[in-house]
């Protein structure tokens, strides 16, 4: 089936299209640019975004699949998690165009796209359907860790369509948030992944001795302790942990350290994250391990990652860049696998659900 994917949870407007689970567009537009002076996202500016960028973006997704509106077969938009105002806008425009051209609508989960562009691949061998064989089942034991602005996730995935359980998340802050805050501490420009790594190549990441967040031996120390945020994560004590440095340097009117700063913390963040995942992978019979969201452009968080999960016979997946930051075809690649497998699809009496949890892969009809 010929699928068209909607995504607007944040800042990303994202329209892909899929044939079965052949990548045909992934276009995508990011209001990134508006949010820089704020050194945040703002949800209004997103929203407006959104609502200017999808016409356009949608045509250039068609035309690059070389598809009109009438040969889709389904619509698939992101109704959750996410931004509400933000949500609303991708749920409306998809809900008009399946209402306007008679085709099913799938509102599905964020979270479990991300997963699902493991699904893909585009004949050119830069995308290559990493966790299906040739008939579309699904490895086994698979997981996936998503790291973005607004994620910090650890996943095990049985099945797409119905079975994926929440191992560990962040109580506080998001990987991605606290490299956007620490950066703002550093006087570093927003979004500060890019800088903070960019910062962190000129530094010593043994510099300072920053925490590592619920990672002592109370939770990390023996499997009984399953369940009891064991792979959850917490970077607000490291963000009061670089505070404090900087506040001591500048009290004493010294220089501040950045790239030591910098390349100490990007340390702590990888190291905790990739030692959860190995251990909620080996703990939990994953074997197969995708990673995803925007953090994953961080290239020491790639090695240390590939590093650790060769230790454990752990196979890596890791998507192009492209994939791993919010997109459409990952929605569209979620909807054609549901299609394929004879899920309902929603209608049209649903709303955006920016709490929607992992476990709901698509939502109920209210
Ligand atoms: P969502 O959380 O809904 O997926 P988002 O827009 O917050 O949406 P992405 O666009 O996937 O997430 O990722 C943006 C985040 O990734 C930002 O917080 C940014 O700082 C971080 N990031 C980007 N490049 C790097 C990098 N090289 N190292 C670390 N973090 C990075
Ligand atoms: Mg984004
Ligand atoms: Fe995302």
């Amino acid at each position: 089936p010929l699928i068209l994917g909607i995504e607007t949870s944040c800042d990303e407007t994202g329209v892909g299209i899929v044939r079965g689970r052949t990548l045909l567009a992934n276009t995508v537009s990011s209001s990134m640019d508006q949010h820089v002076r704020f050194g945040g996202v703002i949800p209004e500016i997103a929203s407006r975004a959104h609502l200017e960028a999808f016409v356009p973006t949608l045509q250039e997704a068609l035309e690059t699949a070389g598809v009109t509106l009438d040969d889709v077969d389904a619509i698939a938009v992101t109704a959750g998690p996410g931004l509400a105002g933000a949500l609303m806008v991708g749920v409306s425009a998809a809900k008009a165009l399946a209402l306007s051209t008679g085709k099913p609508l799938y509102g599905i989960n964020h979270l479990v796209a991300h997963v699902s562009v493991g699904l893909l691949h585009d004949g050119h061998g830069d995308v290559t359907r990493e966790l299906v064989d040739d008939d579309g089942a699904l490895v086994q034991g698979l997981g996936a860790v998503l790291v973005s602005g607004g994620h910090t996730e650890i996943l095990r995935v049985r099945d797409l369509a119905d079975d994926v359980e929440l191992l560990g998340a962040t109580i506080d802050d998001a990987a991605g948030e606290a490299y956007d805050k620490v950066a703002r501490l550093l006087g570093l420009s927003y979004p500060g992944g890019p800088t903070i790594d960019r910062a962190a190549v000129d530094g010593d990441p043994k510099a300072f001795k920053f925490p590592r967040g619920l990672s002592n031996a109370k939770y990390m120390g023996s499997a009984e302790n399953r369940g009891k945020r064991r792979y959850d994560f917490s970077f607000s004590g490291l963000k009061t942990a670089v505070a404090r440095v900087v506040e001591a340097h500048e009290a004493e009117g010294l220089e501040v350290p950045v790239a030591d700063i910098a390349a100490s913390f990007q340390e702590a963040v990888v190291d905790v994250i990739t030692r959860k995942a190995v251990l909620a992978a080996t703990e939990n019979g994953i074997t197969t391990l995708l990673l995803g969201g925007g953090v994953a452009a961080n290239s020491r968080l790639r090695d240390l990652l590939a590093e650790r999960c060769a230790d454990h016979g752990i196979r890596l997946v890791v998507p192009p860049l492209s994939l791993c930051t919010d997109n459409g075809a990952m929605v569209a690649a979620l909807g054609s696998r549901l299609v394929s497998r004879g899920v309902a699809p929603t209608g049209l009496a649903f709303t955006a659900d920016p709490g929607l949890p992992v476990t709901s892969v698509s939502v109920a009809e209210a």
